[in-house]
């Protein structure tokens, strides 16, 4: 049998491989991707869901990547306005507030101002702040401010203490869909995205590479001849290096689980707490699915990258206590509605602490025989678009000719519309489809944006969207989502392409399994 031979073997369907995908298959190259489980099921669904230039970093001195960042929250938004928008920041300020000792800042003040003692002074970060707007390349958010909290919304649900805050500005994405949707648009581009299918093998052969794959859900092996494989494995990527792709590389990644907790809504306004703990490490706290806090992070060291990342009691305990140092309300174990963990896949730089590792990408090329390999350590959400033209630098190396970067002005599927713009895109789609409450109006807006439209078709009223799973979840949607969308399960369904598993009962769920079931 004749094989037909790809331009590129992409391994990983997380933003890094989905990016990837996207943006090679819109400068003309014939691109294959391979997800062992669902798109977005790693590390890529369970992040803070910022794009941010992340403030902390200024501290380590991680200017490029800090600078790098920032600027790409607006392009970002710019061309994803339905799963990404702007968010404020309060960072309430307490003459107490300590340093990570390690950080590169600390030592400095420590050496200047030893009568510091380890202790944050709102000076500096004012003076972060000021930076942060200023590398930041601003058109559309606003800088950062100062807040009196003792007569303001923003101070309500703290502690009487604090009294003074700064308030900044990053932006929200919907991680998991951000993969989805460039997935989406790779395939609308020409790209094969296979899901439930894992890399078993991948071998040098005749000048090309020879890759073979399982099928998690069916057992099928296939093989593909591609000229260039790109591990994009994240919390893999070494994993793969070692027992898959068989090569040395000094590139280590070290492995850093962050887990979340929610809790129901803790606050009525729509901005979110940056917060600094005892221990110097920070906190948020953010509105999160209109009726729940989202509170996180943790930096723990995770050593097996096949054990699943679970929220350990020491975490949530950590979580808890970090924010009721904070919020007026005692928070409790007992409140969490829901726990989420996932594996930072970090360049190994052999730091002691976990929380000082750089979270900067690195791109490392392997050849061998003239047939390369390319693979991908560390990234952030925030750069996963800057990463896959970094990859496409080296691709082109290879693939001589390719179409030049293309994707900062490109929308993703369903942002044509302007920053801003979804409360008018809300009206519309009551107005074409009357049958719609806001609340669900405004769910598929920021779920879909303009393709809110074409997925609910030509329906005329709610009984032709076929059967309601619950929560706003119909037949029609879950069609679209398994047609268009790469969802293959209840749980990529409920807890990937949205995150209706927060308000599903038990029965409500096993309904949804069983209609897809029946569906095969
Ligand atoms: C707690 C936490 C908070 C974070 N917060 C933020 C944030 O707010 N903002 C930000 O910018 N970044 C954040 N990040 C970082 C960001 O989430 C990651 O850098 C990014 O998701 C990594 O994407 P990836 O594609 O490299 O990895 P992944 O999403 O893990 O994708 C790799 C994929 O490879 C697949 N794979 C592995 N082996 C094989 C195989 N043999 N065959 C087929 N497929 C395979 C896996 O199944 C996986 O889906 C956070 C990370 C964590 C953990």
């Amino acid at each position: 049998m004749k094989r037909k031979i790809s331009d590129l073997f992409i391994i990983g369907g997380g933003v890094n491989g989905c990016g990837i995908a996207r943006d090679a298959a819109g400068r003309g190259l014939s691109v294959v991707l391979a997800e062992m489980n669902d798109l977005g099921s790693a590390t890529s669904s369970s992040s803070t869901k910022l794009f941010h230039g992340g403030l902390r970093y200024l501290e380590f001195f991680e200017f490029r990547l800090v600078r790098e960042a920032l600027k790409e929250r607006e392009v970002l938004l710019k061309v994803m306005p339905h799963i990404s928008w702007p968010m404020r920041f309060i960072l309430p300020l307490d003459k107490s507030q300590r340093f990570e000792t390690s950080t590169p800042v600390s030592k400095l003040l420590n050496k200047i101002f030893p009568f510091y003692k380890n202790r944050r002074p709102a000076w500096l970060i004012r003076a972060g702040l000021l930076l942060y707007d200023f590398m930041g390349g601003r058109t559309i958010l606003p800088g950062a401010s100062k807040l009196d909290l003792s007569d303001s919304v923003e101070g309500e649900p703290l502690k009487k203490k604090y009294r003074k805050a700064y308030e900044y500005s990053d932006c929200w994405v919907e991680d998991s869909r951000l993969v989805v949707l460039n997935a989406k648009d790779a395939a609308t581009l020409g790209a094969k995205i296979h899901v439930n299918t894992k890399v078993i093998s991948a071998n040098r052969e005749n000048g090309l590479w020879r890759v073979e794959t399982k099928n998690l859900a069916t057992n099928e092996r296939e093989v593909f001849l591609s000229k260039v494989v790109i591990n994009a494995g994240g919390p893999w990527v070494s994993d793969l290096l070692l027992n898959i792709l068989r090569v040395n590389s000094s590139e280590k990644v070290r492995l850093v689980r962050g887990s979340h907790i929610v809790v129901l809504k803790m606050w009525s306004h729509e901005k979110s707490y940056f917060f600094q703990g005892d221990d110097g490490r920070i906190i948020f706290a953010i509105p999160y699915e209109t009726d729940f806090t989202l509170l996180g992070t943790t930096d723990i060291d995770h050593l097996d990258v096949n054990e699943e990342p679970k929220c350990t009691e020491l975490e949530k305990n950590y979580l808890i206590n970090s924010a009721n140092q904070y919020f007026k309300s005692e928070l409790k174990v007992e409140d969490i509605v829901w726990t989420y963990s996932g594996v930072r896949p970090l360049q190994d730089t052999s730091e002691d602490n976990a929380t000082a590792v750089t979270r900067d990408y690195s791109i490392k090329v392997n050849q061998k025989d003239g047939v390369p390999l390319i693979n991908v350590f560390g990234g952030k959400i925030t750069t996963y678009r800057k990463l896959a033209e970094s990859v496409m630098d080296e691709v082109d190396l290879f693939i001589p000719k390719i179409r030049g970067p293309w994707t900062d002005k490109a929308h993703l599927p369903g942002g044509d519309f302007s920053v801003g713009g979804s409360p008018k895109l809300i009206s519309d789609l009551l107005t074409a489809f009357p049958f719609l409450n806001v609340k669900w109006a405004m769910r598929l807006v920021k779920a879909y944006g303009t393709e809110a439209f074409e997925m609910l078709g030509s329906v005329r009223n709610e009984e032709e969207l076929g059967i309601n799973f619950g929560a706003t979840l119909t037949q029609k949607e879950v069609e679209w989502l398994i047609k268009k969308e790469f969802a293959t399960s209840a749980e990529d369904i409920l807890w990937r392409r949205s995150k209706l598993g927060l308000r599903l009962s038990e029965l409500q769920v096993k309904t949804l399994q069983d209609w897809i079931a029946d569906q095969n």
